[in-house]
């Protein structure tokens, strides 16, 4: 078994030489169902960056900015997380990026496409629930993508399921092998601490670790813990090491193995040693996947591709700022770069990047990167920005909706303002606006109900329109496309009624049930029916 200390400590002897400064980056998201402990963990990642000075900071300034703006009433008032962004920070030569992802399963789309830009994942599990559907859902994306992933067990400050139990169910519900890392001396009433397996030392409850050179034997142990407390843990401990699987960086960076530590986020056990095995074992930037082949982070060209676009961040100012991740190349301030879709340059003059809750402006940026670029609409989801090169960046998909509905506009003076807020929250992801063939109402979809809520409200308060939502007769919606464009013409001319145009004009067939679908589709074998769709 690798030793977690060495390694953090031979990273950084051998920091990165200045020519490739992306072996730095660790880009990575937060995975968790709500309530599981993604901001408290958050905030003592933060904390032990350096990127936030006192507990609480995350939370206290989320409100503040939150008091600003209309629309994120909805989310304070639910309690859940709806915009997503990127946090930067810097330890021991290591530059973490971590990337934010909405926590509600309403927004699985949003939470996907920011997964698209991530090189490895946090998952944090509530130890008194395990893994709850969420966890297993935002998992499911990870495994699609091979992302690597960390196993948080979080709160065994408090009374929880057995470490045994769950270190079962993540094997049996997830298929991977589990190593556990950090174990816990006691839980609850009886929690005293955590004992790192890797590192060899105990970590209690109150005060310095103490180190236990000679493993679960050491006689410091036995001295921290009484005699009691000491065997139960080695009986424990010794039962996880021989009945587990033992830590393998390529079996976890290929994504078979998670790599399991016990901890708590509210009172900061272990979330050092989450960190610390980040630096040393998460892989840095990845190839990314492209029309032309894998891009290298160490190529020499910058590229990059915008995996988010958030709108009217700072209400003061009707901005827009697209996330791109960067795959490729030193990015420097003012730099022309192309815009691939539209063949246009862009001058890319007022990058931001964020530190916690704040931007400024950024100087740099290279792979694993993850900047805000401000524009009025040119960059969209999928975007790819090259130093001169036509290629695009693949795999970024937007999902058939599961909710369709017809928007009526209360004040229909209002047409304008309404018309630039859908196409503006289509950008930013958080719907899909369809224009029907026939007829001026537009249908929106959405994977889930509470998208429609926060619609709603943002549209009355950042473009002044109330709009309310009527059922329509669909419920399945697919894209359409055919190799042959006769066909599809005639097609989509015989049910003029049933198809829609999303917003980049690709055809979509709309209908009452997946029965309906199944029998249209049977009469129109050379029609292809898609349920995602490629962002292009
Ligand atoms: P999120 O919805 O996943 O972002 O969860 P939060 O970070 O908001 O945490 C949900 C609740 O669990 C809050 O009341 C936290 O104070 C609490 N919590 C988070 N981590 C821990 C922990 O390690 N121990 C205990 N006892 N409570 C925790």
């Amino acid at each position: 078994m690798d030793s977690l200390a060495e390694e953090t400590g031979l990273l950084r002897q051998t920091a990165p030489s200045p020519q490739r400064p992306y072996e730095t980056r660790r880009t990575f998201a937060i995975i968790s169902h709500p309530d599981a402990g993604k901001t408290t963990l958050t905030e003592k990642l933060l904390l032990a960056g350096g990127a936030i000075e006192m507990a609480g900071a995350v939370r206290a300034k989320g409100n503040k900015n939150r008091a600003k703006s209309d629309w994120l009433d909805i989310e304070k008032n639910r309690g859940i997380s709806v915009t997503s962004s990127v946090m930067t920070f810097e330890k021991g030569g290591v530059n973490f990026n971590l990337l934010d992802t909405p926590g509600h399963s309403d927004f699985s789309e949003d939470t996907y496409r920011t997964l698209t830009a991530v090189d490895s994942a946090i998952m944090v599990i509530d130890a008194a629930k395990g893994i709850e559907a969420q966890t297993r859902k935002l998992f499911e994306i990870c495994r699609l993508r091979d992302i690597p992933i960390v196993t948080f067990v979080n709160k065994i400050d408090r009374e929880g399921r057995d470490p045994f139990e769950l270190l079962d169910e993540i094997e049996e519900q997830l298929a991977l092998s589990v190593a556990p890392m950090v174990w816990p001396v006691g839980q609850g009433g009886l929690f005293k601490g955590c004992y790192d397996l890797v590192a060899n030392d105990f970590l209690p409850a109150r005060g310095s670790a103490v180190p236990c050179p000679a493993g679960l034997e050491d006689p410091a142990l036995e001295t921290a813990l009484g005699a009691e407390t000491h065997a139960a843990l080695n009986d424990a401990a010794t039962l996880a090491v021989e009945g587990y699987a033992s830590f393998d960086r390529e079996a976890f960076r290929q994504g078979h193995l998670t790599p399991v530590i016990f901890g708590s986020a509210l009172e900061n056990f272990a979330v050092g040693r989450l960190m610390d095995f980040i630096a040393a074992h998460a892989p840095e930037p990845r190839p990314q996947p492209s029309d032309r082949g894998p891009v290298d982070p160490s190529e020499d060209k910058v590229s990059g591709f915008v995996f988010k676009v958030q709108a009217n961040m700072d209400p003061k100012h009707r901005d827009r700022v697209a996330f791109v991740r960067f795959c490729s190349g030193h990015f420097r301030r003012g730099m022309k770069l192309d815009h691939v879709r539209s063949g246009k340059a862009l001058a890319v003059s007022n990058p931001i990047y964020f530190v916690a809750q704040e931007r400024s402006l950024t100087e740099e940026a290279y792979a694993g990167d993850v900047i805000g670029i401000p524009n009025h609409g040119t960059l969209q989801v999928g975007d790819t920005l090259t130093e001169g090169e036509a290629f695009r960046f693949t795999g970024l998909p937007a999902f058939a909706p599961e909710v369709l509905r017809r928007v009526r506009l209360t004040d229909t003076m209002k047409m304008k303002q309404m018309r630039r807020g859908l196409e503006d929250l289509a950008q930013e992801g958080l719907v899909q606006v369809f224009r029907p063939t026939i007829g001026s109402d537009f249908i929106v979809g959405v994977v889930g109900p509470l998208q429609l809520d926060v619609l709603a409200s943002r549209i009355a308060g950042e473009y002044k329109a109330e709009v309310s939502f009527e059922p329509v007769q669909y419920n399945v919606a697919r894209w359409i496309r055919c190799e042959n464009p006769q066909l599809l013409k005639e097609f989509i001319r015989e049910n003029t009624m049933n198809v829609v145009r999303d917003r980049d004009d690709w055809p979509v067939y709309l209908c009452k049930d997946e029965w309906d679908l199944r029998y249209i589709m049977s009469r129109n074998k050379d029609i292809a029916f898609d349920a995602t769709r490629e962002i292009v």
